[in-house]
């Protein structure tokens, strides 16, 4: 190797900078759409050959003047800014002047374009970043842009590149994003002539969800609205009922730019946190707008990710925001009535009488006697196949009308029966969702705690005394006021008084467990949450537990009225059901 210093040519500058801009052929579709939207395009087409042989973006914008089209090519060359503030306040996509060259110095090159209303075009042909020609040319107004042999002259390039189908998808991802954020654009694409995707103009970004996200998507989110100082969140998501297997269908855009920011995934996750089983994701379209100067989009060569002036800020909006559309399309119903119906007492009979110590403040509902005939068993745990908004509240939710109280089954499980089907609940499950949505609505103002008559003396080793010490202002707001005495031991003095039926040592055992465990990152009340969820589980009746019919009164009472009532905080579900069809099939009658 010389010792000597060179400066690279133009050529070869221009392909290391194509690393970082054009990583792959969805990099082209990318820039090249981003180009055309900031050109006012209301049609875009992409046009790809299979395998990305080839790809040309056609649109009807501005067009490009003749006198400019050589500077397209040069780097640094843009129309979008003209001094270095500038980029702290652009609302284009582009502003480098550097995807351009790039592209060019990996590929072929064929550029139409026509200025709206001049009467000539120009066309340009451009080989591994080498002006070939350019000449005048009839063309409709807008630009087309036409990409072939592209990595011809990088093998290096090429070999890094996967599978032909992988890099069509990501291809026609490019496309999927920018059409989410650009409702007023039609878009389509085709791969060899045959249309693999066409969305038409839209007035609204709902109608857009629709046409790109899916039926099964659009029957099962959720509206989300919020803000904060001066930015704002907007978007769908999905129903916790509707998950995915991972998080690629969180779609998220800051100004109308697709990001991919693990921070803001990780917001919205948390919100979904205890809602849906672990290692399941929800699906969302979200939007983010705030000032230009509140966020920096100049951070990452193909500008997938971004930096806000105040990150944190942002994430608690995006999870705060999410977490209360959630609970407000999980609430319960106004208009409920109560109809349970119980029948016979416990399986397990002759069993000792338990004291009544989860529900006795509740007195046994008077329409316990009504039987409630003829109500339909449809509104039981599943989807609800119909988009209307006011279906929405209802979907999935736990609901007992029609219900009769059968009995419980090993402690564990109560059943109920209807003219049509069988129900089941998990006697646990159910009242650890109950406890925990009690526990974070009361946490809103400040949890009701509840004095022991002795302080309870708790040993712990001095790691977990010290993260207690920590946290204690933490642990006053959720009602359990402790003391630390000395290097190892803590005095309970107060607990929730939802909690009183729990001992006081195990909530604080698994207490000092899920701090430690706890991330320095959650943001306060992803914390407290965590620790309700853990609390909930300690104070929720156990199975193999009988119960008094007045206690399943007051369970199922309280659960129709409880938030999220179709899985546990661990994800798990509270019901099940049978249908009576499902009961005489297996009995071979149908
Ligand atoms: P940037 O987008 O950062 O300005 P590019 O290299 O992507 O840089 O494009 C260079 C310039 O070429 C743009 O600033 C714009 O003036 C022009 N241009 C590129 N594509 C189009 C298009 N589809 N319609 C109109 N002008 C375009
Ligand atoms: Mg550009």
């Amino acid at each position: 190797m010389s010792a000597h210093i060179v400066v690279l040519s133009e050529e070869i500058a221009n392909q290391i900078a194509a690393g970082e801009v054009v990583e792959r052929p969805a990099s082209i579709v990318k820039e090249l759409i981003e180009n055309s939207i900031d050109a006012q395009a209301k049609n875009i087409s992409v046009e790809m050959e299979k395998g990305c042989g080839s790809i040309r973006v056609t649109d009807d914008g501005t067009g490009i003047d003749s006198k400019d089209v050589a500077l397209v090519f040069e780097r640094h060359a843009t129309s979008k800014i003209r001094k270095i503030e500038d980029i702290y306040q652009v609302a284009s996509f582009g502003f480098r002047g550097e995807a351009m060259p790039s592209i060019a110095s990996v590929a072929t090159v064929e550029l139409l374009t026509k200025r709206q209303g001049q009467t000539e075009g120009t066309r340009a042909y451009v080989d591994a970043g080498v002006i070939k020609e350019i000449s005048p040319a009839g063309c409709p107004a807008g630009t087309q842009i036409t990409v072939s042999n592209i990595f011809a002259n990088i093998p290096a390039r090429r070999k890094f590149l996967k599978k032909e189908n992988t890099e069509q998808s990501l291809c026609l991802d490019a496309v999927t994003r920018a059409s989410l954020a650009y409702p007023e654009i039609r878009f389509r694409a085709s791969v060899d002539d045959k249309e693999v995707f066409a969305v038409p103009q839209s007035a609204e970004i709902k109608q857009r969800v629709a046409a790109v996200m899916g039926m099964d998507f659009s029957a099962n989110c959720i509206g989300v609205q919020g803000e904060r100082e001066n930015w704002k969140l907007s978007g769908f998501i999905s129903h916790p009922e509707f998950t995915r297997s991972n998080s690629k269908n969180i779609y998220l855009f800051v100004n109308r730019r697709f990001v991919r920011d693990n921070s803001l995934i990780h917001a919205v996750l948390s919100a979904y946190r205890q809602i849906i089983p672990p290692r399941r994701y929800p699906a969302g379209v979200l939007f983010i707008d705030l000032p230009p100067q509140d966020v920096d989009v100049n951070v990452h060569p193909a500008k997938l990710e971004v930096r806000f002036k105040d990150a944190r800020g942002i994430y608690e909006m995006v999870s705060g925001t999410i977490a209360q559309s959630l609970a407000q399309s999980s609430g319960p119903k106004d208009s409920f009535v109560y109809r349970l119906t119980p029948r016979g007492e416990s399986f397990s009979a002759g069993a000792p009488v338990q004291p009544q110590k989860y529900f006795n403040k509740y007195p046994p509902a008077a329409s316990r006697q009504e039987i409630s005939a003829g109500l339909t068993f449809g509104k039981v745990v599943g989807k609800i196949a119909s988009v209307s908004a006011d279906d929405e509240q209802e979907k999935g939710r736990i609901n007992f009308s029609g219900f009769s109280y059968i009995g419980q089954y090993g402690g564990t499980y109560l059943i109920f029966s209807a003219d049509d089907g069988l129900l089941l609940i998990d006697q646990h499950a159910a009242h650890e969702r109950i406890i925990l949505e009690k526990l974070k609505k009361e946490s809103t103002q400040k949890i009701a705690s509840q004095r022991l008559l002795m302080p309870e003396i708790i040993s712990l080793t001095p790691g977990q005394i010290t993260l207690f010490a920590q946290h204690i202002d933490l642990l006053g707001e959720i009602g359990l006021d402790v003391e630390i005495f000395g290097k190892d031991s803590l005095a309970v003095k107060s607990l929730p008084a939802l909690l009183s039926a729990a001992g006081a040592k195990e909530i604080v055992l698994d207490i000092a467990d899920k701090l430690q465990e706890q991330n320095k990152a959650s943001s306060l009340q992803e914390k407290k949450e965590e620790l309700f969820a853990s609390m909930a589980c300690r104070a929720a009746i156990k199975a193999k537990n009988d119960l008094l019919p007045q206690e399943v009164n007051a369970l199922c009472n309280d659960l129709e009225n409880t938030p999220f009532n179709t899985t546990c905080p661990h994800g798990r579900p509270i019901s099940i059901k049978l249908s009576l069809d499902e009961i005489e099939r297996m009995f071979k009658r149908k």
